[in-house]
């Protein structure tokens, strides 16, 4: 099994992703601790689903897919509420351009400041740095007296993977 190595971004087809979800677990109790809040069953379990795979998911299908597995069918605030925690713990993102939520699998602290790469043909996510992006628009929008209150770069596209995979001669 080849390792995740989504921290240098896109996945590598066919890697070990079970490493990748213990990962994400850990990195979110230890957040979930230092931030005095519990990782309840339901949080975890939110969590599981959303960094099943290093897709984004809207919250129904989360709903759905815990319902799928026997769980008693919860009301769709219960998981806009953990899901609204997990991001609040900077462990789940939200993918604002599509609705949907995708787990982090980078250590970028509570810094947002993440170029988010997301592919229109597979529905993985993955986060880049590029801090003169974000300093950039800083200064653009200050020269226009513009105050930011919050700033996303998402950028839609094809993956490395999916890109190989459309060639005819493959
Ligand atoms: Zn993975
Ligand atoms: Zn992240
Ligand atoms: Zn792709």
């Amino acid at each position: 099994m080849k390792a995740g190595s989504s921290a240098s971004g896109f996945p590598v087809p066919d890697h070990d992703h079970a490493s990748c979800l213990t990962e994400v677990i850990v990195r979110a109790a230890v957040a979930f601790e230092r931030q005095g809040l519990r990782l309840t069953d339901l949080r975890r379990n939110v969590l599981e689903e959303v960094a099943a795979s290093h897709k984004a998911v809207g919250a129904y299908e989360v709903l759905e897919r815990l319902a799928s597995k026997g769980g008693k069918r919860l009301a769709p605030i219960s998981i806009y509420r953990a899901l609204d925690t997990l991001v609040a713990a900077g462990v789940v993102h939200r993918l604002e351009s599509r609705n949907a939520f995708f787990a982090c699998h980078v250590v970028h602290g509570g810094n947002r400041r993440q170029i988010v790469l997301a592919c229109e043909q597979c529905g993985a996510v993955a986060e880049v740095s590029r801090p003169n992006v974000f300093d950039d628009i800083q200064t653009a929008a200050g020269a226009v007296g513009f105050r930011m209150s919050q700033v996303l770069v998402e950028v839609s596209g094809t993956c490395a993977a999916c890109s190989r995979s459309e060639r005819p001669d493959k």
